[in-house]
């Protein structure tokens, strides 16, 4: 790093990894960021964890795209075989111009054939100005709904349940309030590892007597901070917190003045969970009655209880009812829209929620409005300039994916998404890449995705433009460039631009800006928060009034919902997809890990993260290893039902013995060539917490 005060510009910004939204001052020498600092947003007050700390060197790595590039008429085949260093075997370099033309003259000559033969997916890695204009770019060019992004394989059935029963996707609370708690519960996250900064606040809550409450299938580092863990069995999420609220109604120490007051359906949750006794669900999921009847004390017992999740909970088929249990828990014991209290899903990219929230989603609009209201399409469709565009709830990842393969859908363009590593059953989405018609990648490095690509255009990193961005706390944030973009490279949204002028859209934008300003015109979550504000200020929406810094705490006064109420919506036991058998008998979860972020195509393409941590690697209980004759440190083959992997074992008492984790970063051992692709049926979002798995020492070892 070398002397701190060496710098020529320093710029604020915004850290592009984590939901946290960390605040970040980027220190620039001689055209490159030199060193990062965390400043003082509301998010992070200075804290940074070692992504942002140390993770910005990516921007700087030799195989950033620089030119727009074309796929040679004598490439071979599409599949993962192009060399990231020696690209020029597979695709020529090409002018914006003929690259923006050969793109859009696909696009056009594919919709002229059938719309739906086009479909596309945005990213949670680019701004709200960004995810906007492309999910306008789908829904104006071709006139249907086929457009989604990443949340779908985050946390898709938890803005479902909160959708359905709080009336709104975001958090009901700042993480930040916690400060005002009495008791949390953590389930189904690891927030030490994937939202490090805000694990810091959870820290400090039980420092000062806060009560923790961890519940995981995996013993995560939270747990050292835990009142009580409950390391329960992987996939009985809902049958023990049904026991928990079963306690609640039994022993009356439900808040009956709030049901009353704020909510509908109690008396059908109430008669539901009478059959969920701690002694009956004890059994399935292996937590002792007695302690689930200390926890629901506990809960029901606080002035005030947050309740955070995470992919725990969300990547499950019966994801939506985890969910629904939250909900209900919090609504039973007055936990919404008071200091302290509140319902918080940890959103994991940098910018999924504000993704979401600009409508990339193929069932709603921007600000969650249905597509199939057909004043609502016409409201934006008159801002758009005309053209009325499918009431059908579009297509999702895994259902496009599904399309490719099928033949149905030819041609895709993909910003910024890596479905070719993120997917469920990869090679399935692997296989379905290769028979695209046409595949236009906007990126900035030739992912794993872009290796099928037809056109590639360079993109830009977060520090390289400008625009806003909301974190996991609904905080919206400007983002600014600290450096010039390499080459040719543009911003994302000059490009979904430039090719919207070349498929026959009538836009004009001189500057994001505009972008922004259209948003609001449909957008009330964005009323009195305006661009010029956002120069000086972080905004938390809903902002009541032009010097407003917004609510950090919602629906203390009704939900968005009929009459104001939330709804309880009882949860039944559904078992995970794919049980252990005799071929499979043990059960693989995946997740992140701290140093590295999602597919690793910015982390492990930095070098103090790829440094610290860089080799494929799954987490076992030495027992586990012992039985199957590994030492830590030796290969294990994982074995599925779509495939097998070889990766590095690691020794780790905190997971259960009948258990894998694997990290979903590492091409080289892609932990979803292994992962299950069945869907939960709201939120339709792959199991990728549940597959059954068979775990040997690998034959190389
Ligand atoms: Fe970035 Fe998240 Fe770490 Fe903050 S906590 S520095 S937002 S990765």
């Amino acid at each position: 790093v070398g002397d701190h005060m060496d710098f020529d510009t320093e710029t604020e910004s915004v850290c592009p990894f984590c939901g946290v939204g960390c605040k970040v001052s980027l220190k620039v020498k001689d055209g490159k960021v030199k060193y990062v600092e965390g400043i003082n947003g509301p998010a992070n007050e200075g804290r940074l964890c070692v992504k942002g700390r140390f993770g910005f060197d990516y921007i700087h790595h030799p195989h950033r795209l620089t030119k727009p590039l074309i796929r040679r008429d004598d490439a071979p085949a599409k599949g993962l075989n192009v060399d990231p260093g020696n690209l020029m075997t597979h695709f020529r370099e090409a002018s914006w111009d003929e690259a923006l033309e050969v793109a859009a003259k696909g696009l056009v000559r594919l919709r002229e054939a059938d719309p739906k033969s086009v479909a596309g997916f945005g990213s949670a890695k680019c701004t709200n100005e960004e995810a906007y204009l492309f999910q306008k770019f789908i829904r104006q060019g071709f006139k249907h709904n086929n457009v989604d992004h990443c949340t779908r394989l985050c946390h898709a059935s938890s803005v479902a349940a909160l959708m359905e029963n709080v009336g709104s996707g975001a958090v009901t609370a700042t993480f930040n309030e916690i400060v005002n708690a009495d008791v949390a519960i953590i389930i189904g996250a690891n927030p030490i590892e994937n939202h490090p900064v805000a694990a810091t606040y959870f820290k400090q809550f039980t420092k000062r007597g806060g009560k923790l409450i961890v519940m995981d299938p995996r013993g995560v580092g939270m747990r050292r901070y835990a009142d009580e863990m409950l390391q329960f069995r992987p996939g009985a999420d809902v049958s023990m917190l049904n026991a928990i609220m079963n306690v609640i109604v039994e022993e009356e120490l439900y808040d009956s003045q709030y049901i009353h007051r704020w909510t509908e359906n109690w008396e059908a949750e109430k008669e539901h969970l009478r059959a969920f006794t701690p002694e009956a669900m004890s059994e399935i999921c292996g937590i002792e009655p007695d302690q689930l009847r200390r926890v629901a004390r506990l809960f029901a017992g606080a002035k005030a209880g947050m309740i955070f999740w995470g992919m725990g909970i969300s990547q499950h088929i019966h994801g939506t009812d985890n969910s629904r249990c939250l909900i209900s828990l919090a609504l039973m014991t007055g936990n919404v829209g008071k200091p302290g209290a509140g319902l918080h899903p940890l959103r994991g990219q940098n910018n999924v929620q504000g993704a979401s929230d600009a409508g990339l989603i193929p069932m709603f609009l921007p600000d969650y409005q249905s597509v199939m209201d057909d004043g609502i399409r016409k409201r934006f469709t008159d801002v758009w300039g005309g053209g009325d565009f499918s009431n059908e709830k579009g297509l999702t990842v895994t259902e496009i994916v599904d399309e490719v393969y099928a033949g149905r859908i030819k041609g895709m363009y993909i910003q910024g998404e890596n479905p070719a590593m993120s997917d469920p059953d990869v090679d399935h989405a692997r296989a379905a890449f290769a028979k695209l018609e046409l595949m236009v990648v906007q990126d900035i490095f030739l992912t794993e995705t872009a290796n099928f690509a037809d056109v590639i255009l360079p993109a830009t990193t977060l520090y390289e433009k400008n625009g806003t961005v909301s974190n996991t706390n609904r905080q919206v944030q400007r983002v600014r460039p600290a450096v010039a973009p390499p080459g040719d490279a543009r911003e994302d949204w000059r490009i979904t631009v430039d090719l919207a002028q070349r498929i026959g859209l009538p836009w004009h934008y001189g500057d994001v800006s505009e972008v922004f300003a259209e948003m609001k015109l449909n957008m009330s979550s964005l009323d009195n928060i305006t661009w010029e504000r956002l120069e000086t200020e972080t905004i938390t929406y809903p902002s009541l009034h032009e010097t407003d810094p917004g609510q950090a705490i919602v629906f203390g006064d009704g939900f968005p919902r009929p009459e104001g109420r939330a709804k309880f919506t009882p949860a039944s036991v559904i078992p995970p997809d794919e049980a252990p058998d005799a071929d499979y008998p043990m059960i693989m979860t995946t997740g992140r890990q701290l140093e590295h972020w999602h597919t690793g195509s910015m982390t492990r393409r930095s070098l103090v993260l790829d440094t610290v941590e860089p080799e494929a690697n799954c987490s076992l209980h030495p027992r586990t290893l012992r039985a199957l004759g590994v030492e830590p440190g030796e290969m294990v083959c994982l074995s599925t039902r779509r495939g097998s992997i070889e990766i590095m074992a690691r020794a780790d008492r905190a997971i259960a013995e009948d258990m894998v984790f694997v990290p979903f970063a590492y091409v080289e051992a892609a932990a979803n060539i292994l992962t299950n692709p069945a869907i939960d049926p709201y939120g339709k979002i792959p199991e990728f917490k549940f597959s059954a798995v068979r775990v040997e020492k690998a034959k190389s070892t």
